[in-house]
């Protein structure tokens, strides 16, 4: 497994691995990496040639006062992780790479409709700085196809988007949700939690698939059902921030003739911020 940290040697590596016929598949990810980063890598493995995954803790997609110091960084780990998965290369650029001209000169992407919402009033210019990052790896790698986790729901759905919009020809695959034994959504952030709060953490999917099998059952509103299910979510020790039922292509307010839907939830739980969402067809 190669790794590489500037543009100059990546595509140079790319180019020869192209000019053998090689599709190449893009993993980007902020590292740390759990069971559900493998699973995209083996998405993309079997989707082309050549893997690379990408290690970036993208500055720009943290707010002033969220975990970007505090992030966890394991290198090391991430690497033999990734050379027993068969992964051709990894990608771990600087900052500079990343932001040639420094991050106050960054070109700015914004899609209103989909970033101010859910996960963008919690965290402002996340989504912003999600959309120039993948951009960026995009433009380095410019791989056939690039894999994202429906955990971020609303993430896959801006870089959809800007992948449409602005004509970028790599195609965008999601992976399924990769979960704990007990329904808790994998993330690097789970390591912040402590037994107790980790003992509460799966709350949040069973909400959402108490609101599920409401709306499956009919005679309550989604509006009621998730009412309910903040309160739940409270009474088990959890700070939801949202939970809602929208339309899972646009994230507009869900339409009873339009599916299918997405409920998404949000929640503070210790020094964690969970995120989770489950489909319903
Ligand atoms: P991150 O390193 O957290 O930025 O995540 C990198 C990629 O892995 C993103 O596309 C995430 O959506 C995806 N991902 C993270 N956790 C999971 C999970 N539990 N299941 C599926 N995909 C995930």
């Amino acid at each position: 497994m190669q790794t590489l940290v500037s543009v100059g040697e990546l595509r140079t590596r790319l180019s020869a691995w192209r000019q053998g016929g090689a599709r190449i598949a893009l993993v980007p990810t902020m590292g740390n990496l759990h069971e559900g980063h493998l699973e995209l890598v083996r998405l993309a493995a079997r989707e082309a040639e050549r893997v690379v995954v990408s290690i970036f803790v993208n500055p720009t997609q943290f707010g002033p006062s969220e975990d970007f110091a505090s992030y966890p960084r394991t290198p090391e780990a991430d690497r033999a992780a990734l050379a027993a998965e068969g992964v051709d290369a990894v990608f771990l650029p600087e900052e500079a790479e990343v932001y040639p001209l420094g991050r106050s000169a960054a070109t700015q992407i914004r899609i209103p409709a989909l970033m101010d919402d859910l996960c963008g009033r919690g965290r402002p210019g996340h989504f912003e700085g999600v959309a120039t990052v993948v951009l960026r790896l995009l433009n380095m790698v410019g791989p056939d196809v690039a894999v994202f986790g429906q955990k971020d729901y609303q993430q896959q759905l801006v870089i959809r988007h800007l992948v449409r919009d602005l004509n970028v020809v790599t195609r965008i695959l999601v992976a399924p949700i990769s979960r704990e034994a007990d329904g808790l959504a994998r993330s690097s952030r789970n390591q912040y939690l402590d037994p107790g709060e980790r003992a509460r953490a799966p709350a949040l999917y069973a909400a959402l698939r108490t609101v599920a099998a409401g709306l499956a059952e009919g005679g309550q509103s989604a509006a009621a059902l998730c009412d309910a299910a903040m309160a739940g979510l409270q009474e088990a020790g959890l700070a939801p921030e949202y939970l809602e039922v929208r339309d899972a292509a646009t994230l507009a307010p869900a339409d009873p003739v339009r599916r299918p839907w997405v409920v998404l939830a949000a929640a503070r739980l210790g020094r964690a911020r969970l995120i989770d969402n489950l489909l319903i067809p």
